[in-house]
């Protein structure tokens, strides 16, 4: 299982696909999932290229994780969650269908249940309002 730059993620990070861009830098890019499971779920995909975790550089690893603490924060803030849920799946049995390493960051509420894994598209308006609420 290698890895192949022929993604989305590569093409986004690229800009030669439009994404609601919460936050780039020169490690990573974070967007909004147009899935969302929850409003406010967010994407944090590291610019360099791994098939997932587990091919990763450690370097890399080190360097985006950092931002995944920042953008978490953001999002909680931002969406006036009780808790994030992080996840990150490697290889199809682990949930994974975009094979460029991504980490979710997903809003959580009390009590609140959360949409399943890729089931549906949310409308560009409201992705737009909680990218902008996020930066
Ligand atoms: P995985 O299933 O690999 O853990 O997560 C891939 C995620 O990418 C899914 O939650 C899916 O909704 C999201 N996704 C797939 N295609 C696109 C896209 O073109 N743009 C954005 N922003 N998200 C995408």
């Amino acid at each position: 299982m290698s890895y192949d730059p022929d993604n989305i993620f590569t093409k986004i990070i690229a800009g030669d696909i439009p994404s609601h861009k919460v936050y780039e830098d020169d490690v990573c890019i974070s967007i909004m999932d147009i899935m969302p499971e929850a409003p406010g779920h967010v994407l944090v995909v590291p610019k360099a290229g791994s098939r997932n975790l587990l091919d990763a550089d450690p370097e890399a690893l080190a360097a985006v994780i950092q931002r995944v603490q920042k953008i978490g924060n953001a999002v909680k803030k931002a969406m006036n969650a009780d808790g994030i849920l992080l996840r990150q799946s490697s290889e199809e049995s682990a949930g994974q269908t975009v094979y460029h390493l991504h980490f979710h960051l997903i809003p959580c509420h009390e009590n609140v249940k959360r949409k399943e894994h890729v089931s549906g598209t949310t409308a560009n308006e409201e992705l737009a309002a909680n990218c902008e609420k996020i930066k």
